[in-house]
């Protein structure tokens, strides 16, 4: 296993975030929206329900977005200063029947601190493990959705199945047309292992219930 199975989560999570506001659409168009979001990703403990938490939200996501550019010392930097800001501090709990495991905002810290914070203990682990590269953006033609390849021989191209359909259906087509096929097709990959194409309310529930 590359991370820990809470850090994995929390690259996703970061990833799906960001993906909120990619490709000229806003899922987090609204409070309502962000509410619908919030409850569909699993994320639970306080909220304010306000427009300021939205724009809060919605400015941690280009944040994270700037993580997918920058060197490991941009990295570095920015992660430290998430946590600084947060005033994170890591601490082991076992709650709710869940095993120890790593919380490092105090319950009932903002919802924003408490995103901002889980993903940069997540980077933590990916900038020490010196396995940046992992972030990527998605190869699939008009697609700016970005991805966290945590396949073994980091073979990862798109950021979801129905990405990865597209662009295999386009080459198919550009091989049956006689004409070069899409750049970097991958027909025979097998479908992303990663859980963004999952259900909603599957993997995704197996997350610490509070969250913090
Ligand atoms: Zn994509
Ligand atoms: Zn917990």
């Amino acid at each position: 296993m590359l991370f820990a199975h809470d850090t994995a989560r929390a690259l996703h999570a970061a990833a799906t975030l960001v993906n909120t506001g990619q490709n000229g659409f806003d899922v987090l168009a609204d409070i309502a929206a962000l509410d619908r979001w919030i409850g569909e990703e699993g994320w639970t403990g306080a909220r304010r329900g306000d427009q300021r938490e939205l724009d809060e939200v919605r400015a941690l996501r280009r944040r994270l977005r700037r993580l997918w550019a920058l060197d490991e010392a941009g990295v570095a930097a920015e992660v430290n200063e998430m946590l600084r800001a947060a005033n994170a501090l890591p601490q082991l709990v076992a709650h709710d029947g869940w095993p120890f495991h790593l919380h490092a905002t105090p319950q009932g810290a903002p919802l924003v601190d408490r995103m901002a914070v889980e993903a940069a203990m997540a980077l933590v682990d990916v900038v020490r493990q010196g396995e940046l590269s992992r972030l990527q953006v998605c190869r699939a033609t008009d697609c700016a959705d970005v991805l966290v390849d945590l396949s073994k021989n980091r073979s990862r191209l798109y950021c979801s199945t129905s990405c990865t359909n597209r662009m295999n259906v386009a080459a198919y087509r550009s091989r049956r047309a006689g004409t070069p096929a899409e750049p970097r097709p991958s027909p025979d990959a097998p479908p992303p292992a990663a859980p963004r194409g999952a259900p909603a309310g599957g993997g995704r529930n197996a997350r610490c219930a509070i969250r913090q």
